[in-house]
């Protein structure tokens, strides 16, 4: 068959485990090109997604497709992320136990598509009563609702969700999907005050300036201009092509199901527009005072005098007596954004809330759960800051938990087919876990500390504490430590981590502020409360969702943006190598490899090979065990190649099988 282009060659290996036993990165990203050009997105590494952003709707997507993947094995048709979603989905069913699917990769990459097309495929095809749609629509509503409030047009993305979000997909025994409930993470409130150039503010003050009927706006007091409003026109692009601000609006104002959320949702919407067109100007001594309090009007249901006080200056306690301490201008601007973001955090933690009463699942009858998890995935930037250090955490800690629940099933996999585990030596991420979350000399616990001391703390503090605590971490480093230990400069105000997909260097300028994250004291009294430092308020609830997510057996979809221009058709080699880093794909690959690389049911293995051994075809009449033994017999299996368990074939490496699927081929 020399010269002749096989089908492999043309659309590439559809499972990584298949490719040479060491692959290198760049074979790696051939593969994915290669299958790109034709647009197959979807490559399997063992039982593990990887999904390419085409940038174009391609055609795979529709019932018809939902009903070929359905209870098919998952090696028997071309990868899909429906095959992933039904085969988590059958195996729930079959094994009565948990199952979550992780959604990683950056900005763009596609992960909402994904986590939306899982959704729609249990939505459409588990078997459903008609009692249950209502829970179902609720389901699939919910969507739009989060992405108005939670998502915003970014450089990278026009829909980018700005906060991570993990949805239980709860099923009764039948498989009846019959209730839902989300969990909101890390949503980026500085959006609302602060958008970078050709960036917006969340999708809903567009939708509500500019599809808002007459008398709504009227009520609030709002004006259908953008431009009127000084939260919404920083980034300079309140029109977006792709962006459809008064159709969304209509769906969004549709899929809010009662009267009361409604209100309660615009009604904070205005507010927080009123409320960022507050200016300050200096008095006579330099303090803040408002230009004008008309906007504060609009404010309902709050004191317009105690938060005009509230918002120039600060209550100090005295020994007997309280005192107002008079704000410069930029401090009542920070009080000002401080207070907007509360605002607006809280309003979208209550939505999130809202929407988990609408699907809760009232009669209890529910058995096991899928769960969906959406989130960033390592963020690398020109500059990086407080966000991507706890973005980096978290991914940090999906790491260390895949490693474990890799190893503890791969381990487990083994003892119940009877087969002799082999220990197999990778890299274990718990050192840069401990290192940022590690009780009083991590560094989430040394900021803590330093926002425990106002006034005389800085960021810059901040970085000499961890220098002090931290001098001897292998994989910490800063300005003074930079040269011995990696030879690369540093910025002083800077401080570098050795993930374990590679550096990142963090500049340190506003960790304190953002860790803060703390009201200024009389505002709180207005309407809210203190909130906690927020880089342990999200290591709680990350070691909440490791938690949740350790209880239940995992699958992963990693996603990949194939260009920077949102352009179909375009694979930018350079990006793509980048992301396939970030993501630990290699990594992946080789934890699927250690021991033994493929492992396939008897009877998947041999009704897909039997063509290939005289004993076997067309048909074996004994057990499916002894078939598979005879057929790779025949083919020249060495015994040290393969393995026999009690329902599974094991093979060692990927050449052997790779030489069953060429004969395959050409037979
Ligand atoms: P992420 O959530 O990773 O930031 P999104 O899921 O929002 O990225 O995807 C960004 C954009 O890419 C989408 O709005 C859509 O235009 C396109 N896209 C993503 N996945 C697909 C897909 N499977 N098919 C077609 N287009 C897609
Ligand atoms: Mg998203």
């Amino acid at each position: 068959m020399e010269g002749a282009l096989t089908a492999r060659d043309r659309v590439g290996i559809q499972d990584f485990v298949l490719l040479d036993a060491h692959t290198s990165e760049t074979a790696f990203l051939d593969n994915l090109k290669k299958r790109f050009s034709e647009d197959l997105i979807y490559t399997y590494i063992g039982t593990l997604l990887v999904s390419v952003n085409p940038y174009k709707e391609l055609d795979i997507y529709s019932k018809k497709q939902m009903d070929i993947y359905m209870g098919v094995n998952f090696f028997e048709l071309p990868p899909h992320i429906f095959a992933l979603a039904d085969n988590a989905y059958h195996t729930m069913l079959a094994e009565a136990n948990n199952h979550f699917i992780l959604i990683s990769g950056e900005s763009g990459a596609g992960k909402t598509e994904a986590s939306k097309k899982i959704l729609q495929y249990y939505a459409v095809s588990c078997p459903s009563t008609t009692l249950l749609d209502n829970v179902r629509d609720r389901m699939l509503l919910s969507n739009p609702v989060l992405e108005a409030f939670g998502n915003s047009k970014t450089l990278k993305n026009d829909n980018s969700s700005r906060f991570g979000k993990y949805m239980d997909i709860q099923f009764d025994i039948q498989g009846d999907a019959v209730g839902g409930h989300i969990l909101g993470y890390l949503l980026e409130k500085s959006r609302v005050v602060h958008q970078n150039h050709r960036e917006r503010n969340f999708h809903i003050f567009y939708q509500l300036v500019k599809g808002g009927e007459e008398d709504l706006l009227h009520q609030l007091g709002l004006e259908s201009n953008c431009q009127h409003y000084s939260y919404l026109v920083q980034g300079e692009c309140a029109n977006v092509a792709s962006i459809n601000d008064k159709n969304d609006w209509k769906t969004v104002r549709n899929a809010l199901f009662c009267d009361d959320i409604h209100s309660i949702a615009y009604w904070v919407i205005a507010s927080v527009l009123h409320l960022g067109n507050v200016q300050f100007e200096p008095d006579s001594k330099g303090y803040a005072t408002l230009n004008n309090s008309a906007e504060l009007l609009w404010l309902l249901g709050v004191n317009v005098q105690v938060l005009q006080e509230g918002l120039t200056s600060r209550k100090i306690e005295a020994k007997t007596d309280e005192v107002l301490s008079p704000f410069t201008v930029d401090h009542a601007i920070y009080a000002r954004d401080a207070l907007a973001k509360a605002i607006y955090g809280r309003t979208f933690t209550w939505l999130v809330n809202k929407i988990n009463d609408s699907m809760e699942n009232k009669d209890s009858s529910c058995k096991t759960v899928i769960g969906l998890l959406d989130i960033y995935g390592f963020e690398v930037f020109y500059v990086n800051s407080f966000e991507q250090f706890c973005i980096n955490y978290c991914n940090e800690k999906l790491q260390q938990l895949f490693i474990q629940l890799t190893l503890k099933s791969e381990q487990e996999e083994y003892e119940a087919e009877n087969i002799g585990w082999e220990p197999v030596q990778f890299f274990n991420n718990k050192i840069i876990c401990d290192l940022v979350e590690e009780k009083h000399r991590g560094i989430i616990s040394v900021l803590d500390e330093e926002c425990l001391r106002p006034g005389e703390a800085t960021d810059l503090t901040f970085l000499e504490r961890l220098e002090e605590k931290l001098d001897s971490h292998p994989h910490f480093v800063t300005h003074k430590l930079a040269d011995k230990k990696t030879r690369k400069t540093l910025e002083r105000g800077d401080f570098r981590l050795l993930h374990y997909a590679g550096e990142v260097t963090y500049c340190v300028v506003g960790f304190l502020s953002k860790n803060n994250d703390l009201l200024y004291r009389n505002i709180k009294d207005v309407s809210l409360q203190v909130s906690t430092h927020v880089a342990s308020q999200f290591k709680s609830s990350l070691l909440g969702l490791t938690d949740i997510l350790m209880s239940k057996e995992p699958w992963y979809v990693r996603c990949l943006k194939s260009n920077e221009s949102q352009q179909p058709g375009q694979f930018d080699d350079v990006l793509v190598r980048h992301q396939v880093k970030y993501l630990g794909l290699m990594e992946h690959l080789r934890v699927r490899r250690a021991g033994f690389a493929y492992r396939c049911r008897y009877d998947v293995f041999l009704q897909r090979y039997k063509p290939l051994c005289p004993a076997t075809w067309p048909y074996w009449r004994g057990v499916a065990a002894e078939g598979v033994e005879v057929l790779v017999q025949h083919l020249g299996y060495l015994p040290d190649e393969y393995k026999m368990g009690r329902t599974k074939i094991f093979i060692r490496h990927p050449r052997t099988l790779f030489a069953t699927e060429d004969a395959f081929e050409v037979c």
